[in-house]
């Protein structure tokens, strides 16, 4: 069924379909959307699933239907308006019937760039909030003083400007000011989602300065807010503080590394940096360490995938090390390390050569090297070798094949003692 024939349909059954959402704001932005979400007024559900036999009701507190259009599974849901009856999200009372307009159902919607809908047997714009040319002067705009009912709306607006780059406007920041109080109360994968998401985005640190200027950065990424003053030696971070630099940081990993997990480790490398004692700065020893605890805690709040986790740990760990290793045997501990964790060589390469401006070579290598090193194994062992012997024996004939590759100073090779 192409999209004419599904709109020909609700029109017969004595109701109008409409195109609405991500899809009419990205025709406006000149842009393909990734899906269609489409709206129906002037008919009810048991007039939707006759007009539509197969159709399928996904909704779980309204009509959500997914039907066919244009070879596409496609959202399909009837009009609705909300009223805010309680607090979070759940807090809403839901009415679906035929009386729902158009122009109320955009009215529930969180920006203005989101809140416009296309007739589509008429070809006709609805646009109520003045969404066009929000899209054209590049703002993102609250529909409603009810956009704080809805306390992620606040995340939706900042990953949009970061999505779009477009600017928030003063009214908008001040709305999203009021989200405050609902937000501590969110549930952890809702703020996930938005992280997510804007992770997704080519620069993502306007996210975060969006929440900032909001001033909701504290409540809903504390570790990130606490990152902002925290000096740094100015020969090594003319960028300024430790907030200054993880943004610039995550920003130039985004340009090079599309993975949502690998951006969010840039994001994390330094969050320890947020926990050190004042009377230590502008030096941050031992950020690795209390970088872990901040990461724990950030995890459960906002139920941090497990890989994500164990990918930023990774990072955050071994970042400082990783860059100034020289010792054979240290090499060899580390590269293991790197093959048994849940990040590639390449991605651990992307953080590291953009924070360390460079790699050493055994990094650049570290893959080659990997493939050298792990052909070794215990079973070529010589056979009277035990338990812990064999351990031994192994990591040696490592470092040898390690050194045979030549990519370490000779200078250094020397230092290791091999028993
Ligand atoms: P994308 O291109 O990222 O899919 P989208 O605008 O389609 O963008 P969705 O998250 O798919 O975004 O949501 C579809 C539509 O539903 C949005 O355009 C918006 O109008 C509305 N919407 C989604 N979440 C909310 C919310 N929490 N509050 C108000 N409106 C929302
Ligand atoms: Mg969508």
């Amino acid at each position: 069924m192409t999209e004419l024939e599904f709109a020909q349909k609700v029109n017969d059954a004595g109701g109008t379909a409409y195109l609405v959402g991500g899809a009419v704001r990205d025709k406006f932005r000149g842009v393909t959307a990734h899906d269609r979400d489409y709206c129906v007024t002037g008919i009810n559900e048991k007039k939707i699933a006759k007009a539509f036999p197969n159709i399928f009701n996904v909704g779980k507190s309204f009509p959500v239907f997914l039907l066919n259009i244009d070879g596409k599974h496609c959202e399909v849901a009837l009009a609705r308006t909300e009223k805010k009856v309680g607090s979070g999200y759940r807090g809403f009372s839901v009415k679906f019937d035929s009386s729902v307009t158009i122009e109320q159902d955009l009215f529930r919607r969180d920006t203005t760039i989101n809140a416009m809908a296309i007739d589509i047997l008429r070809d006709e714009l609805i646009d109520p909030f003045g969404g066009r040319e929000d899209v054209a002067n590049k703002k993102i705009r609250a529909v409603s003083k009810h956009f704080m009912d809805d306390p992620v709306r606040a995340l939706r607006a900042a990953r949009q400007s970061a999505q779009f780059n477009f600017e928030i406007t003063e009214e908008t920041l001040t709305a999203m000011n009021l989200c405050a109080f609902e937000l501590k109360d969110e549930p952890g994968e809702r703020i996930f989602a938005e992280l997510k998401n804007a992770l997704k985005t080519d620069k993502p640190s306007i996210f975060f300065r969006s929440l900032e200027r909001a001033g909701i950065l504290e409540i809903t990424f504390p570790e990130i807010a606490n990152l902002r003053g925290k000096t740094q030696p100015v020969e090594f971070h003319p960028e300024g503080d430790a907030y200054e630099h993880t943004l610039q940081i995550l920003d130039e990993v985004s340009k090079i590394n599309p993975k949502p997990e690998i951006r969010f480790a840039a994001l994390a490398h330094d969050f320890g940096k947020g926990k050190t004692p004042l009377e230590m700065l502008p030096h941050h020893y031992q950020h690795e360490m209390r970088g872990l605890d901040v990461l724990q805690e950030m995890a459960q709040r906002i139920n941090l995938p497990a890989d994500w986790k164990k990918i930023a740990s990774f990072v955050i760990s071994e970042h400082m090390r990783a860059a100034v290793m020289t010792r054979p045997g240290k090499i060899v501990d580390f590269l293991v390390r790197l093959h048994n964790s849940k990040i590639s060589a390449d991605d651990f390469n992307d953080i590291i050569n953009l924070d360390n401006h460079g790699l050493p070579p055994f990094l650049a290598n570290a893959e080659k090297i990997l493939t050298e090193i792990l052909k070794v194994s215990g079973r070529d062992a010589p056979p009277e070798l035990q338990g812990e012997q064999i351990g031994n024996w192994i990591r040696k004939e490592r470092i040898k094949a390690l050194i045979k590759l030549k990519f370490l100073p000779d200078s250094k090779i020397e230092d290791e003692v091999f028993e």
